[in-house]
């Protein structure tokens, strides 16, 4: 089914990487999964509206101001470096992320005409291609939110993987949750006859590692390690994928102390993923996307 005949195909989204992403914070996050192989999908903001959004840092949210990614020079720098060594790959997420100063819940994209969603998406990507000289496969909706015109976008400007959980209205969300049960059905069918057909693939997380979704799984008692093992090891025995969302910013008490149970948890999962040897592909979401649709495998980042 995938690569070098691996049971589960295994991919990090690290999303909210902006000109306000301290690399150091992001190294500190990210060093385990590095050290053990594991590549990062990067989903990046390429003009980082200053909303008040929690990923942006406290002193400089709703400044009404567009922050690009290029100055941010530590972590173009960073990011390149390990882009050549295929250890990431960029991932486009939106344009601004937010456009409403005060009201950050609201996707940029909400609202907008196909003309003026595509206008959003070109742009992005642009910026990106130009920042990091790569191609941009795959976009991750802000605020997981995603609007018809969008995936209508998406699919014209020939991407091929994007992720978003949720549509913006509840009629179209509703229409969502049959479209997911669909999806799902077709990656785990058509990969076993051979390969999807439809581009761009939607490819659903499988766990948000998120602060405020953690506790609340503590407070009702979950053993979130063991609740991720399981879905692990069910997603293996599908011979699917398993997705991680991650964001390097929340890993921090507002952009300052550091939560470990965050990082242990994170730290334990990857731990428990590396153990399944080979087993698993370490891969990025494209890698998935590609895999799925061409149904030969993608190549493994080296
Ligand atoms: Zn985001």
């Amino acid at each position: 089914m995938w690569p070098s005949g691996a049971k589960l195909a295994f991919a990090i989204r690290d999303d909210d990487i902006s000109y306000f992403t301290s690399t150091e914070m992001f190294k500190r996050v990210h060093r385990p999964a590095l050290s053990k192989g594991f590549p990062l999908s990067c989903a990046v903001i390429p003009e980082h509206r200053s909303s008040n959004n929690p990923n942006v840092p406290p002193k400089m949210r709703a400044l009404d101001s567009r922050f690009p990614v290029s100055e941010n020079e530590m972590l173009v720098d960073l990011l390149k470096e390990m882009l050549h060594s295929g250890r990431l790959e960029i991932v486009q997420h939106g344009l601004a992320h937010n456009e409403d100063r005060v009201e950050f819940t609201r996707s940029e994209f909400e609202g907008l005409t196909l003309d003026e969603t595509k206008a959003r998406v070109r742009r992005g990507r642009e910026v990106l291609r130009r920042v990091f000289g790569c191609q941009i496969a795959t976009f991750v909706a802000p605020q997981e939110r995603l609007t018809r015109p969008l995936l209508r976008a998406l699919s014209e400007e020939g991407f091929a993987c994007y992720c978003g959980s949720a549509f913006s209205s509840p009629a179209e969300h509703r229409l969502r949750l049959l479209a997911h049960g669909d999806d799902l059905w077709r990656l785990r069918w058509r990969l076993k006859e051979g390969g999807l057909r439809t581009r761009p693939v939607h490819l659903i997380p499988s766990f948000d590692l998120y602060s405020g979704h953690l506790s609340r799984l503590f407070k009702a008692g979950r053993d979130v390690v063991k609740d991720v093992r399981q879905g692990i090891l069910e997603a293996l025995k599908r011979e699917s994928y398993f997705v991680v969302i991650t964001h390097s910013w929340n890993f921090y008490h507002e952009w300052d102390s550091i939560r470990p149970l965050m990082i242990d948890t994170y730290e334990s999962i990857l731990e428990f993923v590396d153990s399944l040897g080979g087993d698993v592909w370490k891969c990025r979401l494209s890698d998935v996307a590609r895999a799925a649709t061409e149904g030969v495998g993608g190549v493994p980042p080296s």
